[in-house]
């Protein structure tokens, strides 16, 4: 693997992932790999060690939400494979000069790496507040311009490119397994239109320089001053940071084709071996909310199958304004946006509407409040031992060890919630089924709580509460792989007494559970009664409990 060098690329965050070898589970992990359109086993370049790169933002404006689907899936990949005992090195590129960059720069009256800076920030920003906090190195592509230009002066040499009047074109005529990817034939790759489209040798051809155009900002090349394509940054900055063949490459669907197809081929033909093991592609999001974004009628978004097909209607993009990321941020957490877009299988389209979300936190506020339970009732902080914690490369495998010597009732149960938990991810990462379980544990610890009066201080012992606190750290654990439950929760939109609030309703949703529990209906009505008073109603979902202030 090539070694990286940290001082040219961002490097959001320091945390080293442990040592790794031991534990490792790589023979039942299975990813599907959209190369070979099926599920395999995981199989790594070098035991133990997994390169896996995510086709980053290009910085021309703010983030919006479809932009975050990619990291937090990627994200919660890395997190579950240092869980499974791999080191994984991840990288995240970002694209700082291009066509819409130049646009937008011009039209703002900047220079074109001060957007870049200011909307490397904002996604930086966002990327913070979702969680998203395992990348490694985000390397810039004006950082990388002598990688960049030597990987195109090797494909010229191997005549896999040419160059005409100062532009480079990579030539798709040479590479007889170019499609395989996206399964389609370079014919059907449209030309680029233009100027540049007369100086190629066939409509398929991709650019790998373009020659400067007055008052554009460029670079200094064997083939005259101008600046990269798309596709070679990729090619480069990955050869560079993962080596020539590396584990996992990542992206939206939109990008199988052109760009990864693109990547793939300029790799491959320029080093006589596969690029990448393992395609992985995430599901792009629509917009939810019928005739919000695209405008069109109801009936059109009525069925799932027509939804689907008519997803351009509801595709959120930048030009359809989806934006205010951060504002949304805001309004409804980072945490719960992550939660919302783990529910579902990274594969599947994600729906984003209001009440995706507000259901993410419904659900989410039911662990929440079962995680405050806890702490009332042991006088422990549940997020004391924070994200450190997450050098856990060896949890998986003693995790095991430490519940089956338990021999009480809830911790088997734990143990197997643990075990089904595991299986899932190890299914292609799939988050939505994993978090089923999550609700499985938490409905387990609450019953027990329940079951055993531990709401009654004359009720607990050392022993019950020592159950409790294994089976929470069951939900601890796995909650740190989602990214989830590192932290005490902000309240949306809340002021500086919105925990002691939350503190308080959750206390009385449990007396009011309890009282349910004995059969004393009068004390039970009673509280939801005073709520309803204070215009605070309740409702009872199989989460659990949730209130709403009106
Ligand atoms: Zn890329």
């Amino acid at each position: 693997m090539a070694s990286a060098s940290p001082t040219r690329d961002l490097n959001p965050n320091s945390m080293e992932s442990g040592s790794a070898s031991q534990g490792l589970a790589s023979d039942s992990i299975r990813v599907y790999n959209t190369l070979t359109r099926q599920k395999e086993p995981l199989q790594t370049v070098e035991p133990g060690r997994v390169g896996m790169y995510l086709c980053g933002p290009t910085v021309y404006a703010e983030a919006h939400i479809g932009h975050m689907v990619g990291p937090v899936i990627f994200d919660t990949i890395k997190r579950y494979l240092v869980y499974s005992g791999f080191e994984v090195n991840w990288v995240v590129n970002i694209t700082d000069v291009d066509d819409k960059l130049i646009a937008s720069a011009k039209k703002r009256g900047i220079p074109m790496p001060q957007l870049a800076t200011e909307m490397t920030m904002d996604y930086l920003a966002n990327l913070q507040a979702l969680g998203v906090t395992q990348i490694d190195h985000m390397p810039r592509a004006t950082d990388n311009m002598d990688e960049i230009i030597a990987f195109i002066s090797e494909l010229i040499e191997l005549g896999f490119a040419y160059e005409n009047e100062g532009d480079v074109f990579f030539d798709v005529s040479r590479d007889a397994d170019y499609g395989q990817l996206s399964n389609r034939s370079a014919d059907s790759q449209l030309g680029e239109g233009g100027g540049a489209a007369a100086k190629k040798r066939s409509a398929g051809d991709f650019a790998l320089w373009k020659s400067a155009k007055a008052g554009e900002p460029s670079w200094n090349s064997p083939w005259g001053n101008g600046r990269p394509g798309w596709h070679i940054e990729c090619s480069a900055m990955s050869r560079r940071l993962l080596g020539k063949t590396f584990d996992i490459h990542g992206g939206g669907l939109d990008l199988i084709f052109p760009h990864h197809e693109n990547e793939l081929a300029q790799s491959r033909c320029c080093h006589g071996q596969p690029m990448v093991r393992y395609w992985m592609h995430n599901g792009l999001m629509r917009a939810g909310a019928a005739g919000k974004v695209g405008g069109k009628s109801d009936r059109e978004q009525a069925t799932p199958a027509e939804s689907s097909e008519a997803s351009d209607v509801g595709k959120i993009s930048r030009s359809k304004g989806a934006g205010g990321l951060a504002k949304l941020i805001e309004e409804q957490t980072g945490d719960r946006i992550r939660f919302f877009l783990l529910r579902s299988h990274y594969r599947s389209t994600i729906v984003f509407g209001p009440e995706g979300l507000e259901e993410a936190g419904q659900a989410l506020s039911a662990f929440y409040r079962l995680i405050q339970r806890f702490e009332r009732l042991s006088g422990e902080d549940f997020y004391a031992r924070g994200e450190s914690e997450l050098s856990y490369a060896k949890t998986r495998r003693d995790g095991d060890a430490a519940l089956s010597r338990a021999n009480h009732g809830l911790l088997a149960e734990m143990a197997r919630l643990r075990k089904s938990f595991i299986e899932k991810m190890d299914d292609d990462f799939n988050t939505g089924a994993a978090v089923s379980e999550l609700f499985e544990i938490s409905r387990s610890i609450n019953r027990f709580i329940d079951q055993e009066s531990l709401e009654d201080s004359k009720s607990r012992t050392s022993e019950s509460l020592s159950v409790l606190r294994s089976s929470m750290s069951v939900l601890r654990e796995l909650g740190a792989i989602l990214g989830l439950f590192l932290k005490e929760p902000k309240s949306s939109g809340g002021d500086g007494n919105a925990s002691t609030v939350d503190g308080l309703m959750s206390l009385l949703i449990d007396l009011r559970a309890k009282a349910r529990a004995n059969k004393d209906f009068a004390t039970s009505d009673a509280i939801r009664d005073g709520l309803a008073g204070l215009k605070i109603t309740l409702q009872d979902l199989k989460e659990g409990t949730t209130w709403e202030q009106s």
